[in-house]
């Protein structure tokens, strides 16, 4: 990830939604007593690198980087599911770095006003975080430059209609899931060493043949295996995980992002390449190695969950939630004053007094000339939110959660080095229930880096006894974001 802000401490509850609307005035294309239904669509969201009116530059590690061919297409990738009572959730998953909350906002009402029809209750809109797609968030594009606002809105427009899709083609289907580990496919090179190395996958088949509708994977690593040096258009890693999947089980895959923030990848695998039993020669090879292998392994847990059987008679409950995330990174402060990072919305907060305390109202047009002088003036609004189907349940994270956040293992005691002594440790989402939990991260929005707050180490002394600080904080909104996103969404658990 190569976000950037930063933020003060606190995030404000905006808003709580709840539970479904009832459906309105169109008839569902199949009636509510077919029982659960699914459908699922992709589109192709690849950028035309020909016929782009400015340059497209690769979402890698550095600045800059123009990109020079497709490697593989890029696609948004859609599910729709109704429950027997009628409740309808929608998923759509970007092959992108991600999807700022602003833009997801706009996709939803794209969809209302141009397909009225889809009586869907939630809308979904994650990324997979891919570094080898194009930069839609303005951290990769040159100073002078801006994001291309017409491929963000022909990405919107693709998504509006593979959501649209999915949801005329519902029919009734079965709902099996399963929970699988892959070890030994991710790195973590950051301190404390902890990998989430959960492999979840749900897979809906239609009740009439067996025939697959949809397959949902999620599991815990960066989409960077393409490199730093890449400057091909790619979905990375996950493009291999669909294609394995899909040739199996049939219908669209949809891969998700889970807690794979600070800092997990695996372009630095030293794993053998089954073909040559060597090391995979190139970055793009080792990429079709960790998502076939992946694919497998969630193939794998879907046969298991096929033996035992599927999920009897599945009811949707889902409950969101808004959240203001202060913004005090000064790197991201400027690079929006600049228009180099994509334009959102921000909120001023008040300059005195609690800072939970208001956050209402759009900041005009016209920023103060010294507003980035004021770390903390201003806040982002975002997203969380949970889902749950029956045994499963989705954790919708608006970032790049860090891996003790999911399963676990924030350091204890903390280190002295730690710039926060006596944080409190923020809740592990893993651990908080019994159900089949899927990590869906670059939900509805890309914060950052999701970091502990007692594992916050931006001053000196550093832990672990180091000269320098680890990497991380200078992707992130802040020390508040991990105890403001945890909280809130330990409240809608
Ligand atoms: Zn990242």
């Amino acid at each position: 990830m190569n976000i950037t802000f930063r933020l003060g401490a606190c995030l404000l509850l905006l808003e709580a939604c709840s539970h479904a609307p009832p459906l309105t005035t169109s008839v569902p294309a199949v009636s509510a007593a077919a029982g659960f239904l699914a459908g699922a669509a992709a589109r192709d969201i690849t950028p035309d690198l020909a016929r782009s009116s400015q340059t497209v530059y690769v979402a890698g590690l550095e600045r800059g980087s123009a990109a020079t061919g497709i490697r593989d297409p890029l696609f948004a990738r859609a599910l729709v599911m109704t429950d027997r009572k009628g409740v309808t959730v929608g998923l759509v998953i970007l092959d992108l770095i991600g999807f700022f909350h602003d833009d997801v906002e706009e996709l939803r009402e794209e969809l209302k006003r141009r397909h009225p029809e889809t009586t869907i209750d939630y809308l979904a809109v994650a990324s997979t975080h891919t570094h080898a797609g194009p930069d839609v968030l303005g951290l990769w594009t040159p100073v002078g430059g801006s994001v291309d606002a017409d491929y963000v809105a022909h990405v919107r427009s693709e998504a509006v209609e593979a959501v649209a899709e999915a949801w005329r083609l519902r029919r009734p289907a079965l709902v099996y899931t399963g929970t699988a580990t892959a070890p030994g496919l991710a790195i973590d090179t950051r301190l404390p060493e902890v990998i989430d190395e959960t492999v979840m996958v749900m897979g809906l088949r239609a009740a009439s043949d067996g025939s697959g509708i949809a397959a949902l994977v999620q599991w815990n690593s960066h989409p960077s295996v393409m490199g730093g040096d890449n400057t091909e258009i790619s979905a990375d890693f996950p493009r291999h995980v669909v294609q394995v999947v899909e040739k199996e089980w049939g219908g669209t895959a949809l891969y998700a992002s889970g807690a794979l923030g600070g800092q997990i990848g695996s372009g630095r695998l030293k794993i053998s390449d089954p073909a040559t039993g060597k090391r995979a020669a190139t970055r793009a090879r080792l990429a079709e190695i960790v998502g076939g292998r992946i694919g497998e392994i969630a193939l794998g847990a879907l046969q298991e969950a096929g033996a035992t059987g599927d999920v009897r008679d599945p009811m949707f409950r889902w409950r969101s939630r808004g959240v203001l995330v202060p913004l005090d990174n000064p790197r991201f402060t400027e690079g929006l004053a600049i228009g180099l990072i994509r334009a959102r919305r921000l909120y001023p907060l008040p300059a005195k007094g609690p800072r939970d305390d208001a956050g209402t109202g759009w900041l005009p047009q016209a920023l103060p000339r010294d507003w980035t002088l004021h770390p903390g003036a201003y806040a982002l609004k975002s997203e969380v939110a949970v889902v749950d189907l029956g045994p499963i349940r989705w954790v919708l994270v608006p970032g790049e959660l860090y891996p003790e956040l999911s399963i676990g293992g924030i350091q204890q005691p903390q280190d002295p080095g730690a710039d926060f002594p006596g944080a409190p440790s923020e809740p592990a989402l893993r651990r908080l229930s019994a159900r089949q939990i899927f990590i869906i991260g670059l939900a509805n929005d890309e914060l950052g880096y999701i970091i502990p707050r007692s594992e916050w180490d931006s001053e000196p002394p550093y832990a672990y006894g180091r000269e320098e600080p680890q990497y991380g904080e200078k992707n992130s909104c802040g020390p508040g974001t991990a105890p403001i996103l945890l909280n809130a969404l330990a409240d809608l658990l």
